[in-house]
């Protein structure tokens, strides 16, 4: 028996990254993260996390403090109810300080190896499979082991494409959302399983009247004599034939092609990426991501400003479905509350201020108030910010 997983990276997509983390305490999930894992355990998926550790190659992490990193990893995620199935580190980079570990590797994204060496071990369906992270290199590695990707596109962080970069099957602002495309997903595959064997329901109850046309047509045996004779009715026969017969044909290259797509795209290897990729989800994705991407060459110099509000609008859409998916905060809340009061204070003030029967302490006290509300709103923003 196989199973699904979730092939997560580690920094930047499940932890933040501030650089080389050489240090437990630096290990900082980021927003989101417990829930959204804790939900993709909910739908079945084994949860692997890839992630290529150059700082072993390069003497700034020992493999023995690595395994303290992941285990205070592991340690947060388990007080938020989360447990990874695995995490494998490619501890490689041909430009490393330490010989040992100064080598190309297989295991080392962009490189499906952690992922092909995972699938091995925890007996999984790459097919059936996702990888989720927040970098191009990420994406290609899922793309090469057969997987479907997801891109992690977050506001202010503008991702590098070099030109053989895959396109990820979608792209998401922050691990949330990627959850919910998912979830989306996993629906839309549901509904299309139920519609196809609905359709093929109907053509069982609707096959049993064919065979009755079919049974007297036993005739034709008297039709072949006419054909040898006439060369005009060997004309007309095969059309005939043809217009019986190219409808299934026709249809065929036309269906094949949407139902095959989806295998192809698990098991196409790395050179046939640009093929399965903007078949799929891609129209949309495609066109967002030449307008950051692949303009170059075709930009005459008088476009460049559209190009650049182009980019500028884009930023702004995911920045829009980043605050979107960022998480409800109490401290948000009471500080909308608290700024309505500032706001009717202050305009309390200003009314008792006009009213020539209000002594001049009331005005004083009302914009004490407001003041001192203005402060709390303040101070509730902050930790709403610290809480994030
Ligand atoms: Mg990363």
């Amino acid at each position: 028996m196989t199973h699904k997983a979730v092939f997560l990276d580690r920094d930047d997509t499940l932890i933040s990254d501030p650089g080389y983390i050489s240090d437990p305490a630096q290990v900082k999930l980021l927003p989101h993260v417990g829930q959204s894992l804790s939900m993709l355990k909910k739908m079945g998926y084994l949860l692997v996390v890839v992630t290529n550790q150059s700082g072993i190659a390069r003497g700034i992490v020992t493999e023995q403090r690595l395994e303290q990193i992941h285990h205070h990893l592991k340690k947060l995620l388990a007080d938020e109810g989360v447990y990874l199935d695995a995490i494998y580190y490619c501890p490689y980079h041909p430009d490393g300080t330490v010989e040992q570990y100064t080598l190309e590797s297989d295991l080392r994204k962009p490189q499906p190896g952690m992922l092909l060496k995972a699938a091995e071990e925890l007996e999984i369906d790459l097919s059936q499979s996702w990888m989720i992270g927040d970098s191009y290199r990420d994406v290609a590695a899922g793309t090469r082991a057969g997987c479907r990707t997801i891109l992690l596109d977050t506001p202010g962080k503008p991702q590098v494409r070099e030109p053989d970069d895959p396109e990820p099957d979608k792209r998401a602002v922050n691990l949330r959302e990627a959850v919910n495309i998912l979830r989306m997903f996993e629906f839309q595959q549901k509904a299309q399983a139920a519609r196809s064997m609905r359709q093929q329901a109907e053509a069982q109850t609707t096959e049993p009247e064919k065979p009755e046309p079919e049974t007297p047509t036993p005739q034709p045996p008297s039709e072949p004599k006419a054909t040898p004779t006439d060369s005009t009715e060997q004309s007309v026969s095969p059309t005939a034939d043809e217009q019986s017969e190219t409808p299934r044909p026709q249809p065929m290259p036309a269906e094949t092609p949407t139902t095959e797509d989806k295998p192809r795209t698990f098991t196409q290897p790395p050179e046939t990426q640009p093929g399965p990729l903007p078949q799929r989800p891609t129209p949309d994705t495609t066109q967002d991501v030449k307008s950051i991407h692949e303009p170059k060459p075709e930009i005459p110099s008088s476009d460049k400003t559209h190009q650049l509000l182009e980019e500028i609008l884009h930023r702004v859409k995911i920045k829009h479905r980043y605050d979107q998916y960022s998480e409800f905060s109490v401290f948000m809340l009471l500080a909308w509350l608290v700024q309505v009061l500032a706001v009717f204070s202050l305009v309390v003030s200003i009314w008792f201020g006009l009213d020539a029967d209000r002594g001049v302490d009331s005005v004083q006290t009302m914009i004490g108030y407001a003041v001192a509300l203005q402060l709390l709103v303040i101070a509730l923003l902050l930790m709403h910010d610290k809480s994030r």
